[in-house]
């Protein structure tokens, strides 16, 4: 495939998205903005309720509109998404943007066989007979490598393993030929084994297709095997985004370099602690001014709680939204007792 690397597959802008609960306003996502290049994998990396997935939803609009107020810009190969029609939309999802979502078990349809349901996702955004997506639906599964094809396209979801289901989910996304694909933890549910299989099926496709690739994870390991790039998010922001290599070697923002500590490592020793992070994250409902993680970060400071840090790059293409790496910032006065 051909990758256009003169704009960005994906281009993110001051994303904002607020759902309102029990009549309430919650800030899940706060002023993102991310270019996703053609042919580039990102990771959305970080704990649960930091914004991650639902920066990932946003990319196809999938939020019901009926409680989610989205602000900014998202641009998907220059067009813009929050001004598509619901035709333009639906055209959009599963065609040029497909997702892949964590559970395949509830994403696959129990009373339909694989076959099926990957036929008529091919005959949805191409026309074509019922036999001949039959024969695409076979190359699709040959495609995600999944053991004897020819049987699976008969089988139902109940009947395969759960790494060949997300094997089928895979080939299913794949059938309106996308350009982009969002990945919502797509492994999180599977045996570690099986987690490093699709990881690096999912990296050869994006190889093979030139796939752009947003994949969402809480887990560093699966962002290193996939990722380009990874963006850490916290609070509903993105705090800190590089290269994934440069990243991981050279993290400076707390909440990056306090996620790496606590990840288990090939040298523990049986009965050894992980290092954990003190604390909780942000309640969404109430958000206080100022960088979201001041409450459970050492190094926080009075200014700190005044207004959140601009990106500063602190290496080439790694940017990170903290005092302690903004010039302008740093000789503000630590707080007494730290
Ligand atoms: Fe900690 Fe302040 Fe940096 Fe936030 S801005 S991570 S509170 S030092």
């Amino acid at each position: 495939m051909n990758v256009n690397r003169s704009r960005p597959a994906i281009s993110v802008r001051n994303l904002e998205v607020t759902f309102t609960r029990s009549s309430r306003p919650v800030r899940a996502v706060n002023g993102v903005s991310l270019d996703v290049q053609a042919g580039e994998a990102v990771a959305l990396l970080g704990e649960s309720g930091s914004g991650k997935s639902v920066t990932l939803r946003s990319l196809m609009r999938l939020h019901d509109p009926r409680t989610t107020r989205l602000a900014g810009t998202i641009a998907i190969e220059g067009d813009d998404l929050l001004a598509m029609t619901r035709a333009e939309l639906n055209k959009l999802r599963g065609g040029r943007v497909a997702m892949i979502f964590q559970e395949p078990l509830l994403a696959l349809d129990p009373v339909y066989t694989v076959g099926q349901q990957i036929g008529e996702a091919i005959r949805v955004h191409r026309p074509m007979s019922r036999s001949e997506a039959r024969a695409e639906a076979l190359k699709l599964l040959q495609a995600v490598r999944i053991p004897s094809p020819e049987r699976r396209l008969d089988a139902y979801p109940h009947e395969m393993s759960g790494g060949m289901r997300q094997r089928a989910m895979i080939a299913m996304s794949l059938a309106g030929g996308p350009s982009v694909l969002l990945a919502d933890e797509p492994t999180t549910a599977l045996d570690a084994t099986v987690q490093i299989q699709v990881l690096i099926l999912l990296r050869e496709l994006q190889r093979e297709l030139g796939l752009s690739i947003v994949f969402v994870t809480h887990d560093i390991a699966a962002a290193v095997e996939i990722a380009d790039r990874v963006a850490v998010m916290y609070g509903g922001a993105i705090v800190e985004e590089g290269p994934v290599r440069d990243l991981i070697r050279s993290a400076r923002h707390p909440y990056t370099i306090a996620l790496l500590n606590s990840r288990s490592e090939g040298g523990m020793v049986r009965g050894q602690r992980l290092a954990t992070i003190g604390g909780s994250p942000p309640d969404l409902s109430q958000l206080a001014p100022g960088c979201s993680f001041a409450p459970r970060c050492a190094y926080a400071r009075q200014v700190c709680s005044e207004r959140m840090p601009p990106p500063t790059e602190v290496s080439s293409g790694h940017h990170v939204r903290c005092v302690l790496v903004d010039p302008a910032l740093q000789a503000a006065p630590m707080p007494a007792g730290s």
